[in-house]
């Protein structure tokens, strides 16, 4: 744990989070401050900053990450209407907490990336 991560202080549970899912590697919660009616964020439990600090030998975390997304999409019936999953990563790309995640955004009509 990186005691000054936003993120690992919620898989510790030093602040509080809507969890949806939770096993020995991944946890997933809701957004905060939700884009769309599902807006869940997918997280390894194992501290990494950025998809760019992903380490080769440990890039199959974006495939759990996904695999992931995609069950809880099933879950909410979105599967079929669509959704988006997708990663910020650093300043220009939208990053603002730095703890690798996961975006699943769905259950509207999501508009075109810009
Ligand atoms: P980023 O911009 O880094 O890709 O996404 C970070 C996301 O984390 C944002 O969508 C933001 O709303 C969410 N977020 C920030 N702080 C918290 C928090 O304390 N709890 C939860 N559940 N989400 C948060
Ligand atoms: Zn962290």
């Amino acid at each position: 744990m990186k005691e000054d991560c936003l993120f690992c202080r919620i898989i510790a549970r030093q602040l509080p989070s809507e969890i949806v899912y939770e096993d020995d590697t991944v946890l997933a919660f809701n957004d905060i401050a939700p884009q769309a009616p599902t807006h869940v964020l997918i997280i390894p439990k194992s501290h990494v900053a950025t998809v760019n600090t992903v380490a080769d030998a440990d890039a199959g975390v974006f495939t759990t990450l996904i695999l992931r997304a995609r069950a809880i999409a099933a879950d909410r019936g979105i599967a079929e209407s669509g959704y988006r999953v997708l990663f910020n990563c650093n300043a220009a790309g939208g990053q603002t907490v730095y703890h690798l995640h996961l975006h699943l955004l769905g259950g509207r009509q999501l508009k075109a990336l810009g």
